[in-house]
């Protein structure tokens, strides 16, 4: 009933003829793990099926995840990358200071904008398209099926990074992206203790993505493989517990006088409310909520924060705890100011990645800290 975790770094055949199988082809066996391991297989099977794809590919990190779907969009194609502005701060990172130093042209646009992304995809040559599904920290949702219509006519790729909304809410392949990245160290694996991530890909990008794993080798450990697979049985349950909690959280922050803004998909005011009701299922918008703190600066959300007493303060999101992270200081800490201000993060905004606790425990944590 549990897939065993292999350990093994090479594996051994009695016959030559079969080792010579297993190199020649993965479905002949496995013959060493920086192309593929037993335990790694079954997770990427269980998460192509999640997610609706062909394959997958089982990695070390999310952004290992990321930068693989990455390269593997642009290796026959124009060296370019359309980026919705709202990205992850690494992957921001990613595009900003590895890639372009390197060679890629990087344009970053609203990704909720879609005449200003088919504009800008249209200027030149492009490889591919990367974007979220639901965006972090101020959680945008941009209608990747319209997204995916305007990579095919230019040609790119849709990568969506699917970490925030995960395959319960949505499934990006099914809407015409090319392949869907996944910080597996969030709701996949679910318990704060797996640093891990996942491409799932079309069947036109498969080998590819495979070809350059085989070489750079940056594949998942088979423990957390496994503490993957763990965290994926109560995925469903967690995840409808977490969309839930934040759901409540969201409507009385709203009423809360010391809140200047609440950010949550479920607003009928949210400046993408249509693409929301189109592309999520009802009462399911994921787990997190941010908002601003009415007149704080700096030093007034750092004695928030230090009063919560069970939220734990922690980056990250998508563990069984409820956590709370300040953007301004961590996870956009390193995107340029301007950047940052187009994005539209302030100094008084926070994030609550909402756990699995009982909602009144959650709730009173956050009226004693915001007395
Ligand atoms: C955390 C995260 C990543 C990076 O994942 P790691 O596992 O930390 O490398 C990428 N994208 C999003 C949306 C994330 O939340």
């Amino acid at each position: 009933m549990t897939t065993p975790i292999y350990a093994a770094s090479s594996f051994f055949y009695e016959r030559l003829e079969d080792l010579d199988r297993a190199f020649s082809d993965t479905s002949g066996g496995y013959c060493y793990a920086r192309y593929h391991n037993p335990t790694n297989a079954a997770l990427e099977e269980l998460m192509t099926s999640l997610e609706g794809g062909h394959g997958a590919l089982a990695t070390s990190s999310g952004m290992a995840a990321v930068e693989m779907a990455l390269r593997t969009a642009l290796k026959s194609r124009p060296n370019r990358v359309v980026a919705a502005e709202s990205l992850y701060g690494a992957s921001i990172g990613l595009l900003t200071k590895i890639l372009e130093p390197a060679g890629t042209r990087v344009r970053f646009v609203d990704g909720c904008d879609m005449d200003a992304v088919a504009d800008a995809a249209a200027e030149e040559p492009t490889g591919a398209i990367l974007a979220e599904t639901i965006s972090n920290p101020l959680l945008r949702v941009g209608a990747m099926d319209r997204l995916a219509a305007i990579a095919g006519a230019a040609g790119a790729a849709l990568i969506v990074d699917n970490t925030f909304a995960t395959p319960l809410l949505v499934r990006p392949l099914e809407w015409g992206a090319q392949l869907v990245v996944h910080s597996a160290t969030k709701y996949l694996a679910g318990h704060g203790d797996v640093l891990g991530g996942i491409v799932v890909s079309d069947q036109p990008h498969y080998e590819t993505l495979r070809a350059l794993s085989r070489i750079t080798g940056p594949v998942l450990g088979p423990f957390e493989s496994y503490l993957t697979m763990r965290g994926i049985k109560t995925f469903a349950l967690r995840m409808e517990r977490h969309c839930d909690n934040a759901r409540r959280l969201a409507a009385r922050l709203m009423e809360h006088p010391a809140i200047e803004r609440v950010y949550y998909p479920a607003d009928p005011s949210h400046p993408d409310a249509a693409t929301i009701r189109r592309l999520l299922p009802d009462g399911l918008y994921g787990g997190i909520v941010s908002f601003e703190l009415k007149g704080a600066d700096r030093a007034a959300v750092f004695r928030f924060m230090e009063r919560l007493k069970l939220i734990v303060r922690a980056t990250s999101l998508g563990d069984v705890h409820s956590l709370m992270l300040y953007p301004f200081m961590s996870s956009h800490r390193d995107v340029a100011p301007d950047h940052r201000a187009r994005m539209g993060i302030r100094e008084n905004l926070v994030r609550l990645a909402a756990g699995i606790e009982a909602l009144e425990d959650i709730w009173g944590d956050l009226e004693q800290a915001l007395r």
